[in-house]
């Protein structure tokens, strides 16, 4: 039973306080399916390119068990591309460009070999798109994760909330919890959007944590604090993609094992921010995803008796 991401595989070009990138591979499911390969193989990517993106690139999902048979190439057209400046916070970041190019009229084709597919990772695309994702699945799968940004909420709300009607856990930061719920308070917004029909939202917060909301419960992952954060670029992917492999490995939805997805989520982002682009995400150990996760548990355990 396998794990399916979809979403952008594409060139960034980033500008952050320490340094400027020209043309570097990122893309929303190109950081969600390195992330969830240290957890389980083989995922199964869904995503389009152009011509223009290096094979060697491509070479380097497979080395990491990402099965890329659902990867169309475009020969005759360009690459996703999107550039992105941090201000001196790191916690904001202004888009400078997105060129949609190959992502304008992406079909998803699934290959039917990815049909058997038990976990569905909807990593940032049009809405249009992850619903169609979803459509062609001939079964439901176990758990739909679905993660989106403002640009979509700006330009196709309505598609956006039917795609977030059709999944079961949304992640999101808090600035677009509050555009998508025009509530500030993030506790009155989580209810707001767990009425559009997800059964659990996922409020990101950068270097502040993140929030788990169901109904009944809620749960807090803090992010580790880090002496060196180069470049924000991915971690909102590769937090989702530590999430869902993580989930995938153990399967099992629980709101407990959710919770522990949280964290190893929080560690993986935790690497992603530490140099350019997808750079930290591709050597890791287990030894160094462990000793991270370790980190977590000292920074917030205590015992208090009452
Ligand atoms: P994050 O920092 O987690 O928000 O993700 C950044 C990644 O999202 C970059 O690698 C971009 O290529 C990708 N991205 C930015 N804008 C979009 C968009 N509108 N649709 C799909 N992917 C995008």
């Amino acid at each position: 039973m396998s794990l399916l991401v979809i979403g952008s595989v594409a060139f960034d070009a980033i500008e952050t306080p320490f340094g400027k990138t020209d043309k570097i591979i990122g893309g929303a499911a190109t950081y969600v399916a390195l992330s969830a390969s240290y957890f389980k193989k083989p995922i199964n990517l869904v995503a389009v390119v152009g011509g223009d993106f290096p094979k060697s690139d491509i070479h380097l999902l497979e080395q990491h068990g990402i099965d890329t048979k659902g990867l169309q190439i475009k020969e005759n057209e360009k690459s996703f591309f999107w550039a992105g400046k941090y201000h001196n916070d790191m916690n904001s970041r202004d888009t400078l460009v997105t060129e949609l190019n190959v992502l304008a009229d992406f079909d998803p084709i699934i290959p039917e070999s990815y049909q058997d597919c038990k976990y569905l990772m909807l990593g940032n695309l049009a809405p249009k798109v992850q619903s169609t994702v979803i459509n062609r699945m001939k079964k439901r799968p176990k758990l739909i994760v679905m993660d989106t940004m403002n640009f979509w909420m700006d330009i196709a709300h309505e598609d956006l909330l039917e795609t977030i009607s059709m999944v079961d856990v949304l992640t999101i930061n808090d600035e677009e919890a509050r555009q998508l719920s025009k509530e500030y308070s993030l506790v009155k917004a989580s209810k707001k959007i767990l009425q559009m029909g997800p059964k659990y939202l996922i409020i990101k917060k950068g270097e502040h944590g993140a929030f788990l909301f169901n109904k009944e419960q809620v749960f807090f992952a803090p992010a580790l604090p880090l002496e060196d954060v180069f470049d924000p670029t991915g971690a909102g992917d590769t937090f989702a993609g530590g999430f869902i492999g993580y989930i995938a490995k153990h399967d099992d939805i629980s709101f407990e094992t959710m919770k522990n997805a949280i964290i190893y989520g929080s560690a993986m982002a935790s690497f992603c921010v530490e140099k350019f682009g997808t750079e930290r995400i591709i050597n890791l150990s287990k030894t160094q995803i462990d000793q991270r996760v370790q980190s977590f548990v000292d920074l917030v355990q205590f015992e208090i008796a009452l």
